[in-house]
């Protein structure tokens, strides 16, 4: 958001303060900060009013029990030692005795986004929303155009362009290449808007360090592509009233007018097996069939379209992991030599990042997921990082600070995707 806009919401917050309610001010001020592409829609009093989620914090003692509650509708964001906690619609969570489920507390969303925003720094302007991510790519792309190519690898379902930045001064746009190719991704959830600012500082880091010896290698060897903005819709809803939304899926109006399909549970993989949910309503849902998405079917077919692709990160937040297939069941990668891969590769990561490296299952089974999809049809040996923080929406200085490690643990899966079996000899 430019600063003269932040101004001008900062006005508009408080000359609708002074017509309306002290308290509408006082969240508005402290609240967030993500860039707020209509501002009219700010001092609306509709913000989270008609969300019936709530924040719950259950009992649930192993994977068994978090897969179940996945099932079941919860959206699960943190475990702790004997609980998780996330949030659920209103009806499912009144579902969850009945399932043998102990709910130890509760919290309307309205009463978790006072909380939880209380401290939230004034502005988090610095995060790109859609137009900026896509004024950062053509930016980068412009200063570097004998390096890298910009296009939209497809459209979301309300028409806005995936834009995906190669980086390749050997081929440019969609021609194929023998290149070994990695993928980074970010933001298939809409809340984590941290994923994207990650993806667009490994862009920039690449090209500003392009002349150096061992990014120059990379350059010269590898096909390298960054989609930032997975899910463009769902961010943009997430930010759209000026105070974020906490939400996660895309934008898809469902049969039952609810909003959103969960992108990372609508992938052909063993697709609303485990650990996710039919319930449109859910946070988690799968959607109606696998791929029933735009978002889900253009990553589809541009990896189905790009045989030399090697390496996929995707990027959500939050809880420092490193996770790798299976997530869809709870057995090892069958393949010993992959899993000796898997495994290789995510030491190697989280010794930049200090994440903790785990196959993704040990946490929750989850079936629909991108890794798991893009390793069983593809073999490609796929990534999901759960970046750091305590919250959605860290504040403008975690950027730097995520991105620094991450950026390292890059470069390192670069140095692997020319030929990942070298790390299984
Ligand atoms: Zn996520």
């Amino acid at each position: 958001m430019k600063k003269t806009l932040y101004a001008f919401l900062l006005f508009a917050l408080a000359s609708s303060a002074a017509a309306g309610s002290f308290e509408q001010l006082r969240d508005g001020l402290e609240l967030p900060s993500a860039p707020v592409p209509f501002l009219e829609a700010e001092a609306s009093a509709q913000y989270l009013q008609g969300d019936s989620r709530y924040w719950v914090t259950v009992m649930a003692g192993d994977k068994y029990d978090r897969t179940g509650l996945l099932e079941a509708g919860l959206d699960i964001v943190e475990i702790g030692k004997d609980t998780v906690s996330g949030f659920i619609e209103k009806t499912e969570m009144e579902q969850l005795a009945a399932k043998g489920f102990i709910v130890k507390s509760r919290q309307a969303i309205q009463e978790y986004a006072k909380k939880h925003l209380k401290d939230f720094p004034a502005a988090d302007a610095v995060y790109h929303n859609y137009q900026e991510t896509l004024d950062e790519l053509k930016g980068l792309a412009a200063a570097n155009p004998g390096e890298t190519s910009l296009f939209s690898i497809g459209r979301t379902i309300e028409g806005r362009d995936i834009w995906c930045l190669r980086i390749n001064p050997a081929e440019k746009g969609e021609t194929p290449s023998a290149r070994p190719a990695a993928f980074f991704m970010g933001n298939h959830h809409a809340r984590e808007h941290l994923s994207n600012e990650v993806a667009l500082a490994l862009a920039a880091h690449l090209l500003a360090r392009k002349a150096e010896p061992e990014i120059k290698k990379y350059l010269e060897t590898l096909d390298i592509y960054i989609a930032p903005l997975t899910n463009p819709d769902g961010a943009e809803y997430d930010i759209q009233t000026g105070k974020y939304r906490w939400h996660r899926k895309n934008t898809r109006v469902n049969a039952d007018k609810t909003i959103g399909v969960d992108l990372n549970r609508n992938y052909d993989s063993l697709w609303c097996q485990a650990g996710s949910s039919h319930y449109p309503s859910a946070d988690t849902y799968c959607g109606p069939y696998a791929f029933s998405e735009p978002e889900t079917q253009a990553v589809r077919n541009f990896v189905e379209a790009r045989k030399n692709l090697k390496t996929l990160m995707s990027y959500h937040s939050y809880s420092s992991l490193l996770l790798y297939p299976w997530a869809g069941k709870a057995v090892p990668v069958e393949n010993g030599k992959d899993r000796k891969v898997f495994e290789a590769m995510a030491k190697g990561m989280t010794a930049f990042t200090g994440y903790k490296p785990e196959q993704s299952s040990d946490l929750y089974v989850a079936t629909g997921d991108t890794t798991d999809w893009a390793y069983a049809a593809r073999g490609i040996f796929s990534f999901t990082t759960e970046l750091e923080g305590t919250t959605f929406y860290p504040g403008a200085a975690m950027i730097e600070k995520a991105a620094a490690k991450n950026i390292k643990a890059a470069v390192y899966l670069l140095s692997v995707t020319d030929d990942p079996y070298k790390l299984a000899q």
